[in-house]
Parts: structure tokens; sequence; C-alpha cells
């Protein structure tokens, strides 16, 4: 799979520099509070957004598959019938259809990529492969990418939550510059709860990453009701301690909700309604934790 829901340009928040990032779609892990629902299956989806539909009817019309019919002015799309051929979204006249998810291959993506090299070269940026979870991507077809970059001399960054076999990893190392690693939650229990599978393959990949001498960035996005607490902050800093492990950069990312809107397009439910981000104050006296525990390049924010 590698499907790709979309490709950001002049990303200044997904590693150094001005960076192109690559949502790719499809991820092992279910968090409540994602931001990128669109990039949780690996097949690709409809998207109606219900407030620009006007229930004229004429996706209905024009579906050559017989995928959707109307009921009670509203278009039902039969996913199984749908073979996302775009039409519908062509004839669509308000624009609320969308078919989410798109196959490059290696050439047309690393084309796409190669178009900002300019900007890569002058801010010292580059591009980022996120999603989803890009490792979770076809191998061959991740490698081919890396390997084209490394050519041409962009500098490769992954954002990744670190929960794949290592040797994926293993096999990617060498060309990439920088991972942005999630350490969502201590607690094996709570990451159970909240992200659909615990934490041990995700902490045991961290381990071996910084011991084959990865540049890694841990990326903590940080949910007051969740992980967002002293306790899960010094578990986290004792956890590097003892393993040696020495982040390039720490990032707290405070918890937002601008996701929720795109959970109601995809007949999704948001399940992050009851959590929020820790204030300022709080914010601070938890990075404070990290940087008294000498990280001192430790931020809030990407
Ligand atoms: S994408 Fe194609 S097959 Fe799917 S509902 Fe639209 S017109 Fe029909
Ligand atoms: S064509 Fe667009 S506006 Fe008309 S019913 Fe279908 S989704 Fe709604």
């Amino acid at each position: 799979m590698k499907n790709i829901t979309n490709i950001q340009k002049f990303s200044i928040h997904d590693g150094d520099g001005i960076r192109t990032t690559v949502f790719f779609k499809g991820c092992p892990l279910k968090c409540e509070w994602c931001h990128n629902p669109e990039t949780q299956k690996f097949e690709k989806e409809m998207q109606v957004d219900r407030e620009k539909c006007t229930g004229c009817g004429a996706c209905a019309v024009v579906c050559p598959n017989g995928a959707i019919h109307m009921e009670e002015g509203r278009p039902i799309l039969d996913a199984e019938a749908c073979v996302f051929c775009g039409k519908c979204t062509r004839f669509c006249p308000t624009g609320a259809r969308e078919v989410i998810g798109q196959e490059y291959t290696v050439k047309e993506l690393v084309k796409e990529l190669m178009k900002d090299q300019m900007f890569y070269e002058e801010s010292g940026g580059g591009v980022t492969l996120s999603g989803g979870e890009v490792m979770s991507m076809d191998m061959d077809y991740l490698l081919a990418v890396a390997k084209e970059l490394k050519r041409q001399d962009v500098t490769l960054t992954i954002d990744t939550c670190g929960f794949v076999p290592y040797e994926k990893f293993q096999e990617l190392l060498p060309y990439v510059n920088t991972f942005l690693y999630d350490v969502k939650v201590m607690d094996p229990e709570l990451h159970k709860k909240y992200m659909g599978t615990d934490n041990a393959l995700i902490l045991e990949n961290l381990v071996r990453l910084a011991k084959d001498g990865a540049r890694i960035y841990i990326r903590i996005p940080t949910v007051k009701e969740v992980n967002g607490n002293e306790e899960n902050m010094k578990e986290t800093i004792a956890f590097l301690q003892e393993h040696d492990i020495h982040p390039a950069q720490i990032n707290l990312l405070p918890y937002h909700d601008t996701g929720s809107g795109k959970y109601r397009k995809l007949d999704m439910e948001y399940k992050g309604t009851d959590l929020h981000a820790p204030d300022k104050e709080e914010m601070e006296a938890l990075a404070a934790l990290f940087i008294n525990a000498g990280y001192k390049n430790t931020k809030i924010g990407g």
C-alpha cells in the first residue's frame, strides 16, 4: 500500500528548515486524538462534506458503477462497488466530494518533491515522509524514494510512530537524516487504551535506533488527561537515561483538536472531545523537567 493523501509544501513543523511533507495513508495505531483521520485506513476513501452537499443527486446519476444511491436527499455510498475513479467528484457542482488517497509511482513522487529543491537548499530543509505511518508502506517503494532523494542531495526526515518491525528502520537508516519519533505515553496500559496497542515494540525500536546511531527528534503529543503530567514525563526521562538515548531535540506538542471537523466528512466518530492541552505554565513546567535533566534542546511545539 502507498496511497498518499497530501503533499504539503512549505512545512516548517516537520523537521529542519522548509520541508515538503508527504502524508501516506494507513496507520497501525488508532490514537484517540488523531488529527489526520483520513490517514488512518490504508485503503482509498470517499469524503463528503455534508455542509456543501445540496442533495442534487448528480453523483448518483454519473457513477458508472451504481455505487451511490440517494436516501432522504443524501448520497449514500456502497464502498464495495466504488472503484474510486473520481467521476462523481468531477460532476459534483459544489465540490462536496473528494477521493482521499492517490497513488504515485516513485518517479512521479520524486519529480513532485524536486520542484521545491530551491527551498530545501536555501533553508536547510528537505523532504519529510509522514502519515499515517510511512514505515508501514511498501518497503521497496520507500527505499527507492529514499535512495533517489539521497542521490539528489535532498535530506530525508521520517515521521514515525515506531510501531513497525525494526528491520524496516535498519533498511531505511542509511538514507535518513532525521527520525521524528513519537513517544506518546510510557504506561503500557494507557498506551493501549488511547492508541490501541501497548508501547513495547515502540520503545524497543527507539532503543535500537538510537544504538544504531540515528539522529532522533523525540515528539511527545502532550494531552493533559493522558500524558501531560509530571509522572509520565519523569518516566520518559528515566527511560532515555537508562538507555543512554540522546535525542537531537525533544518536542512537547500541545494537544489540539483542529482535525476534529474531518471526522464528520468521513462518517467517523471523534473520540477526543474530552481531551485538552495543558495550559502554558503547565507545558513550561513539563519542558523544564527535560531541560533540568540535561535535555537542553527541549522545545514546546514542533
Ligand atoms: S469514485 Fe467512481 S465508482 Fe466511486 S462513487 Fe464516484 S463515480 Fe462511482
Ligand atoms: S453531486 Fe455533490 S452536491 Fe450533489 S448530491 Fe452528490 S455530493 Fe451532494
